[in-house]
């Protein structure tokens, strides 16, 4: 995929947040109350991918504000990590009603929001949270698609991608959301965030080290 032609070019971050509160490229705006663009420090070293607003991230138009998210928060503590450090968002921006599975006119729809806030923040590392969020950043990257669906068997993986100019690490996991109905997935969400911190201590994006390592 090349991603420069996906990219939106803007002025800033602020013109950014202003295009996505704005938008009606897909149907989701029709149901949606606020748009959930994303929060954290604009030069956070690790971003996490969500899949798509829920209620309360509807309500309050920012991410990860309900039950999964305060899961999410307390797993991160958990492993050292202060949500505040941070940069969070969504693969989609909108909530699907009902809480469905996003579509994918809807992704393809979000996905120069996306691409643009990956090159914007410049992360060292990316979490995936989840089979839609891993999938998406994962194909952007230029891994096919068959390679990258089955959450269970990439979670806890490095991979080394690039972003237009970007070396980026991804550790795609389970979506915390998930661990609310199965608690066994907690430890296994917690065992993947601590690779976190040895990532970070390895310097600036991809070095090139752990190239596509097994867990
Ligand atoms: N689930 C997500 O994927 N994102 C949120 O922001 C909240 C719940």
């Amino acid at each position: 995929m090349d991603i420069t032609k996906i990219r939106i070019s803007v002025s800033g971050y602020d013109e950014l947040v202003n295009l996505m509160l704005n938008c009606t490229r897909c149907k989701l705006y029709t149901s949606r109350r606020r748009v959930v663009p994303g929060e954290g420090p604009l030069n956070a070293r690790i971003m996490i991918i969500g899949e798509a607003p829920g209620e309360r991230e509807d309500e309050e138009g920012r991410p990860f504000v309900g039950a999964a998210g305060q899961l999410l928060t307390k797993l991160l503590n958990t492993v050292g990590i202060r949500r505040e450090e941070v940069y969070i968002t969504n693969v989609v921006k909108c909530r699907p009603p009902n809480n469905r599975d996003p579509e994918p006119d809807e992704i393809e729809a979000c996905r120069p929001y996306l691409v643009t806030q990956i090159l914007m923040i410049r992360p060292q590392i990316i979490i995936c949270l989840g089979r839609h969020s891993a999938r998406e950043v994962l194909t952007i990257a230029g891994y096919p698609e068959k390679s990258v669906s089955n959450i269970s068997s990439i979670r806890g993986r490095v991979f080394n991608a690039r972003l237009g100019d970007l070396n980026v690490k991804v550790l795609p996991t389970y979506h915390p959301a998930a661990a609310l109905y199965n608690p066994r997935l907690r430890g296994i969400i917690e065992e993947d965030l601590r690779k976190v911190k040895t990532l970070l201590g390895k310097g600036e994006g991809g070095g090139g080290i752990l190239d596509y390592l097994g867990p």
